[in-house]
C-alpha cells in the first residue's frame, strides 16, 4: 500500500507499507450502494514504522506526485463517466424502441426522442473534453485543468443521462433485474471519487486565474 505521510516538519512523502506491517490494520469489505464488484476498505494505520527505502521517489516530493495522479485519475473517472453514460444511452434506446405504449413504440414520440437526441448529443461533447484531456496528457502538455473539467462534466453529464435512462424504462427501470438499475447505483461515485464535482470547480476556478 502507498500512503501519503508526514515525513518532518511541514514535509510530505509517499511510503510504501506492505501488508502485515504492525500497526496497519484492513477493515473488512465496506457495504456500498454501487460499485458491489470493487473491494473498498478503510486503512488505519497506528504507530507503524517502515525503513527509509520504502520512500517511494524523493522524500519531500510526496504532495507533488499526489496532485499528479490525482490529475491523471481526473481522466480516467471522467471516461468512466463516458462509458457509463454511453451504457446507459443504449440501454435506453434500445428499450426505447422496444417498449409498445398507445400501440407504438415509445421511440416515436417526440418527447422521448429529443431526450434521446440530448444525450447523445452530451455525449459526444463529453468524450471530447476526455479525449482532450488525454492528449494534452500525452502531449506532455499541461492538463490539469482540461482533466477537472472533463471529470466535472462526465460526472454531472453521467448522472443526468442514467437518471433519463431510467426514467425511460419507467417501472422496470427501478426492478433491480433491470440493467440500467445497476447503472444507476455505480453512477454516482463518479462525482465524489477523484475529488468531488464541488473540489473539481475549486480546481477549475483556480486555473482560471480565480
Ligand atoms: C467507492 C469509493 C472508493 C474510494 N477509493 C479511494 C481510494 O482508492 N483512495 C483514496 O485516497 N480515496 C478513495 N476514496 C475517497 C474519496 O476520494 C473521497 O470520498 C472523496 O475525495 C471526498 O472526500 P470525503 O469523502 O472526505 O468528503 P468531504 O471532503 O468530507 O466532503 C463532503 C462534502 O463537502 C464538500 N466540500 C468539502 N470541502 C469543500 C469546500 N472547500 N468547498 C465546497 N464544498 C466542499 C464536498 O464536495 C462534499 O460534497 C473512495 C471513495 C469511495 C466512495
Amino acid at each position: 500500500m502507498t500512503i501519503t505521510a508526514l515525513t518532518g516538519e511541514g514535509e510530505v512523502s509517499n511510503v510504501i507499507v506492505p501488508n502485515g506491517t504492525p500497526g496497519f490494520t484492513i477493515s473488512p469489505p465496506m457495504h456500498k450502494l454501487g460499485w458491489h464488484a470493487s473491494d473498498t476498505r478503510e486503512l488505519s494505520f497506528k504507530d507503524v514504522a517502515v525503513p527509509e527505502g520504502n520512500l517511494l521517489g524523493e522524500r519531500g516530493r510526496g504532495f507533488v506526485q499526489f496532485l499528479e495522479i490525482l490529475d491523471g485519475g481526473r481522466i480516467s473517472v471522467a471516461a468512466m463517466g463516458v462509458g457509463l453514460a454511453q451504457g446507459a444511452y443504449d440501454l435506453a434506446f434500445a428499450y426505447a424502441r422496444e417498449r409498445r405504449q398507445f400501440g407504438k413504440p415509445i421511440s416515436s414520440f417526440q418527447a422521448v426522442q429529443f431526450k434521446l437526441a440530448d444525450m447523445a448529443t452530451e455525449i459526444e461533447a463529453g468524450r471530447a473534453l476526455v479525449y482532450r484531456a488525454a492528449w494534452l496528457k500525452d502531449q506532455g502538455r499541461p492538463f490539469a485543468l482540461a482533466a477537472a473539467q472533463a471529470k466535472l462534466y462526465t460526472g454531472e453529464l453521467s448522472n443526468r443521462v442514467v437518471n433519463a435512462s431510467l426514467q425511460m424504462h419507467g417501472g422496470y427501470g427501478f426492478m433491480e433485474e433491470s440493467a440500467i438499475a445497476r447503472l444507476y447505483r455505480d453512477q454516482k461515485v463518479l462525482e465524489i471519487g477523484e475529488g468531488t464535482n464541488e473540489v473539481q470547480r475549486m480546481v477549475i476556478a483556480k486555473h482560471l486565474g480565480l
